[in-house]
């Protein structure tokens, strides 16, 4: 059924407990832990506890979990002090885009200068 956690998914075991992540938000819908491999000072992830394959998918059937996605986002950039000097929130869609997970997911990325357009 749509958004049912995937057996064979890396975040839904996250979600689960079954893989230990640093989680720095927690809500009833979202999860938020620190990226494995940080490409900036601050780099979190912000999941839905929901499985869908990316932000297109989610926003499609869940729309109000895509919202909770970007607030808690944004409180993850309040958190961690990067609102001032400005961050990203960033959807890779697609393995072309490089998109690596296909389990919705939001990046926040800040604390260091950042580039446009990105590579
Ligand atoms: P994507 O490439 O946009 O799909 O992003 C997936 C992200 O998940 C990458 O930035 C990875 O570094 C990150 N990642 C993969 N495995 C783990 C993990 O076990 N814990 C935290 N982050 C992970």
């Amino acid at each position: 059924m749509a958004g049912e956690p995937q057996a064979d998914c890396l975040f839904c075991k996250i979600v689960a407990g079954q893989i230990p992540a640093t989680v720095v938000r927690e809500t009833e819908t979202t999860v938020a832990f620190r990226d494995i491999n940080p490409q900036a000072p601050t780099h979190v992830l912000v999941i839905p506890k929901v499985h869908y394959a990316d932000a297109a998918s989610l926003v499609e059937a869940e729309p109000g979990v895509a919202a909770d996605i970007l607030r808690e986002a944004g409180q993850v950039a309040l958190d961690e002090k990067i609102v001032e000097h400005g961050y990203r929130v960033v959807f890779n869609t697609g393995s072309g885009a490089g998109q690596t997970v296909f389990h919705a997911h939001a990046h926040v990325l800040g604390g260091r200068g950042l580039q446009w357009p990105p590579g």
